[in-house]
């Protein structure tokens, strides 16, 4: 059996969720685990939809609420005619669950209240898209995600249960297998052990296709995306992007962990245990070769990755009575950044100093300042941009730091990582 994963791209309008089909009749037989992400960006429509709800404004909720609905409705009106109630019917439940939400009280765990609404984009898009595939003939069932995949309650956040998990999907999905050729399940959600919907994180269907091919011990995983594969750079800084055809599991964690973002960080780990190949194909083109991301370490070096983070600010603490900065110091740092919820891209330290680099967008300058205002001198530097390179010579890095001044830079054998300021 093989994991396929179609993210909101590949399902973001009727011509798409076409295409998802013919794309899996080229598997006819196949055993197929189809793993789907919300259509386009209702994701994100829904998040607007509870922040009016717990902002309890009406009209924003009736608008994002109305736009969500008309973006599914065009849909299958395009995919089927009015003889198809029943999807349309499901569709309909969805939509007027979220609509009567407004008027239920508002829980005081707003990440619960999200889970329970925000999950519902990737129920919408599996009910469309299975619907449509039993129309075109394919022997497809839906699977409801929500069943299977057991998380603790940290919602949003849902630590996934692997024994639990392992226990469901062996025994409420591989049989569904005898009379289907291909599952559908949605990404990204799962349930606690109480019953209530929790997600995995913004992007978490890749994890789940990652989850469902180590509970079933699949032969491969893809990921369909809008690109041929995986890249050594993003398109929308640089001109000359190459396709990495075949990277390891610890390079792709590597990358991961640098800022690509081309797979969630968590898919690779589960995968890696049970050395499952993932690949990563272009849906509009699945004949070509893609990227394969496996256990060989073969190829890693061949081609230089660059990934770059814009808006980073760069924050360096002195002691005020220019004491050393110990492991006191640090400890006292780390505790103080822990507590603010404050994630470091880098950090470094000399005598007299410590330097953290932080995306702005995830920090109050001012209030990050105070919080360290009594025993450090704090000093900033913003509009920065984190540049990292794997596999770096000295051309591709003459090349990044043309026209820019580097305020930091951190190198191993493989890696090297400069902090810089356009001059
Ligand atoms: N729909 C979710 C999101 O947009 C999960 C995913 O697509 O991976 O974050």
């Amino acid at each position: 059996m093989k994991v396929f994963k179609f993210g909101g791209a590949s399902v973001k309008d009727s011509a798409a969720v076409r295409n998802v089909s013919s794309l899996l009749a080229g598997f006819s037989g196949e055993k197929l685990t189809v793993v789907v992400s919300a259509m386009g960006k209702s994701t994100n429509k829904l998040e607007e939809i509870v922040d009016a709800l717990v902002n309890r404004d009406k009209n924003l909720f009736d608008t994002n609420l109305e736009l969500l609905t008309k973006f599914h409705i065009e849909i299958l009106g395009d995919l089927f005619t009015e003889k198809h109630f029943g999807v349309y019917q499901q569709i309909d439940e969805i939509l007027e669950l979220i609509a009567r939400k407004f008027n239920e009280p508002i829980p005081e765990n707003k990440a619960f209240l999200y889970d329970q609404i925000v999950s519902l984009g990737e129920v919408l898009s599996t009910f469309i898209l299975s619907a449509f595939l039993q129309e075109e003939g394919h022997k497809a069932k839906w699977v409801d995600a929500r069943k299977l995949i057991r998380t603790n309650s940290i919602f949003q956040e849902g630590k996934v249960d692997w024994n639990k998990t392992e226990q469901l999907i062996t025994q409420n999905f591989l049989p569904l297998f005898d009379n289907n050729n291909i599952l559908i399940t949605q990404g990204f959600i799962g349930h606690t052990a109480e019953g209530f919907t929790t997600t995995l994180g913004r992007e978490g269907s890749d994890y789940t296709a990652g989850i469902f091919a180590y509970c079933t011990n699949a032969e491969s995983v893809t990921i369909w995306k809008d690109v041929p594969g995986m890249l050594n750079a993003d398109p929308k800084y640089f001109n000359n992007t190459v396709k990495l055809n075949s990277i390891s599991f610890k390079e792709a964690i590597e990358l991961s962990y640098y800022g690509a973002s081309v797979i969630h960080p968590k898919t690779i780990q589960p995968l890696q245990k049970k050395y499952i190949p993932l690949f990563v194909k272009s849906f509009l083109n699945p004949e070509a070769e893609g990227t394969i991301i496996h256990q060989s370490t073969e190829n890693d070096n061949l081609i230089p990755s660059f990934i770059i983070k814009k808006d980073q600010v760069l924050f360096s603490f002195t002691t005020k009575d220019f004491s050393f900065i110990v492991e006191e110091n640090l400890s006292d740092i780390f505790d103080k950044l822990t507590k603010a919820n404050v994630t470091m891209n880098l950090m470094q330290n000399s005598a007299l100093d410590f330097s953290i680099l932080v995306d702005s967008k995830k920090v109050n300058v001012t209030e990050f300042i105070s919080i360290f205002a009594n025993d450090y001198h704090v000093k900033y530097n913003s509009a920065l941009e984190l540049a990292t390179i794997r596999h770096y010579n000295d051309n591709t890095i003459a090349q990044l730091i043309e026209n820019k001044e580097v305020l930091l830079e951190q190198r191993t054998r493989h890696t090297v990582r400069l902090v810089l300021k356009e001059k």
